[in-house]
């Protein structure tokens, strides 16, 4: 069986405030298959984050189903659904999420405590080497630029090797060098066999994934493949 690396059927989402609903996700499917990249566009929201943490095993649909390499997140224990995400996905946010008291090499490494097994440590050394951070181990957060900062999480995001790469608008806070860095990495990562979920409001950004699904209030409107 070929099936997808992750797979959203007929999903539903809805919020519920002290001011009423807000149906963020209203019956969306999409697969994303080993070795693809998929980009989910459209405007601020639309429920793009929504189906990006439901498809990464961090927050449960009403409706619908969610398979992660075919195994559903939400049947699991809390503590199995801890380590599918720990080893399968990993994770990119424009607001980075960097521990703000640990350096570079250590925030990296963090990421090897969810999901033991190995040495992590020379691999999170090669993946610090390969974004142009060695002379930038021993720095916390704070005394990094954004961009440095968001290669510092994409190190993090792939030190476990994860099957399933989501980012959530990982540009949003980059100039365009460091956008493209970016970019150009989750676009490596899919030609290497694993799986990349972009989601973001910025066609230039989508423009880089094999696919877009484009979303509008919590719908799929249109779909449409790239020059990937
Ligand atoms: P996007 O990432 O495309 O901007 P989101 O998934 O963040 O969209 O939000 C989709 C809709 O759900 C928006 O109307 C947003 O205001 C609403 N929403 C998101 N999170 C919550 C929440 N925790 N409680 C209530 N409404 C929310
Ligand atoms: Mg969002």
């Amino acid at each position: 069986m070929s099936g997808a690396m992750l797979k959203l059927d007929n999903i539903t989402k809805t919020y519920r405030t002290g001011n009423g609903e807000v149906h963020a996700i209203d019956g969306v499917s999409l697969d994303v298959a080993a070795g693809e990249f998929l980009a989910v566009c459209g405007p601020s929201g639309c429920g793009k984050t929504t189906l990006l943490l439901a498809g990464g095993a961090l927050l449960a649909p009403d409706g619908g189903r969610v398979e992660i390499d075919g195994c559903d997140p939400y049947a699991m224990s809390p503590n199995d659904r801890a380590t599918l995400r720990a080893g399968a996905v990993g994770f990119i946010f424009q607001q980075f999420h960097l521990v703000p008291y640990l350096n570079v090499l250590d925030n990296v490494l963090a990421a090897s405590l969810a999901a033991p097994g190995g040495d992590a440590r020379p691999r999170a050394e090669q993946l610090i080497e390969r974004f142009g951070m060695a002379d930038r181990a021993r720095h916390v957060p704070a005394e990094l630029s954004t961009g440095e900062r968001q290669r510092t999480a994409l190190a993090r995001a792939l030190l476990n090797e994860p099957k399933l790469l989501l980012a959530d608008e990982p540009t949003g806070n980059l100039d365009e060098q460091n956008a493209e860095v970016v970019l150009a990495a989750l676009g490596e990562f899919a030609e290497s066999g694993g799986a990349v979920l972009l989601v973001t409001h910025s066609p230039q950004a989508a423009d880089h994934a094999q696919r877009t699904v484009y979303l509008a209030s919590g719908r799929v409107r249109e779909e449409r493949s790239g020059a990937g």
